[in-house]
């Protein structure tokens, strides 16, 4: 059937962004996309810096630099607590070449960046997590970093801006990870009874240990829309309470209907409302109130 043959590499797709094309019709591989809420093909220009699917609204997951220049002043970013290494607690077999790799791949430290910065004008300190590093997963640096954060912005009297995007505690430091849900929840809390203002972002995908500690902590919790936000998957607590879960269970419209989430706010507009929230907040003569 030689009519039907499909003609061989007739369109490539660039298998790496650095290669440049030597012959023939290429498509690189960052001009499309495809949106996991709507399934629409993308072109990716249709979806600006903010990286909105123009069809649905899905807010794409995003890296923490790419977050960075979203949400604060143009260079007034200083970022700390850099020089923590990683100590592979549990020994675990080509942990610390992965932790490497990924420090490589995305040009982050951990999968936190955290550091002080001004928006509008306001000065704050910032953490954004970045799911591209290890699924975002909160091992011992996470939960140092986080932890310093708190205990710095306490000294300096700042607010604390969290941006939260995690698979949960990082499996290859075990229990290790576990133990810093308590120890962030402790920094969280003495910033907290000293008045100061601690606003939580949550984004896709915000589950595990985050979502049992520090993220479902803030004194306002806002989220980004159809971001998927939980503790256990869904096939577990199905399995587990023998039920058929909602289709919109996890995602960020269900948690603000029952609750869990004080506002949904399109990534467009997110800039400008912790930008306000800030503002009421620091305002003269206000504190904070159990
Ligand atoms: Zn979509």
């Amino acid at each position: 059937m030689a009519l039907f043959k499909k003609k061989k590499n007739y369109i490539r797709i660039r298998p790496n962004r650095d290669e440049t094309p030597t012959e023939g019709p290429f498509v690189p591989d960052d001009m499309w996309a495809k949106c996991p809420s709507c399934k629409h093909t993308l072109y990716t220009k249709e979806m600006g810096a903010e990286k909105i699917c123009p069809n649905c609204g899905y807010n794409f997951r995003i890296t923490a630099r790419e977050r960075l220049a979203l949400t604060v002043d143009d260079n007034s970013f200083t970022e700390w607590d850099t020089d923590i290494q990683t100590k592979d607690p549990l020994d675990f077999p080509g942990y610390l070449e992965k932790v490497s790799q990924m420090q490589e791949k995305t040009g982050l430290h951990e999968a936190v960046l955290t550091g002080e910065a001004t928006i509008g004008s306001h000065a704050i300190a910032l953490g954004i997590m970045d799911s591209h590093f290890i699924m975002g997963s909160m091992g011992t640096i996470v939960g140092e970093k986080i932890t310093r954060l708190f205990e710095k912005a306490l000294e300096q009297q700042l607010p604390v801006v969290i941006f939260t995007a995690s698979g949960g505690a990082r499996m290859q430091e075990g229990i290790f990870s576990l133990m810093q849900m308590a120890k962030i929840s402790a920094a969280v809390k003495r910033h907290h009874q000293a008045g100061l203002f601690y606003l939580t972002v949550l984004t896709d995908p915000t589950t595990g240990g985050v979502t049992a500690s520090f993220a479902m902590e803030g004194d306002i919790i806002l989220a980004e829309p159809q971001a998927l936000i939980g503790f256990a998957g869904r096939r577990v607590i199905e399995q587990t309470i023998k039920q058929e879960l909602p289709e919109d269970f996890q995602k960020a419209e269900f948690l603000l209907e029952h609750g869990f989430v004080d506002q949904i706010v399109p990534r467009t507009q997110l800039r400008q409302r912790i930008l306000d929230l800030i503002n009421i907040h620091t305002m003269k003569g206000w504190k904070n109130h159990d």
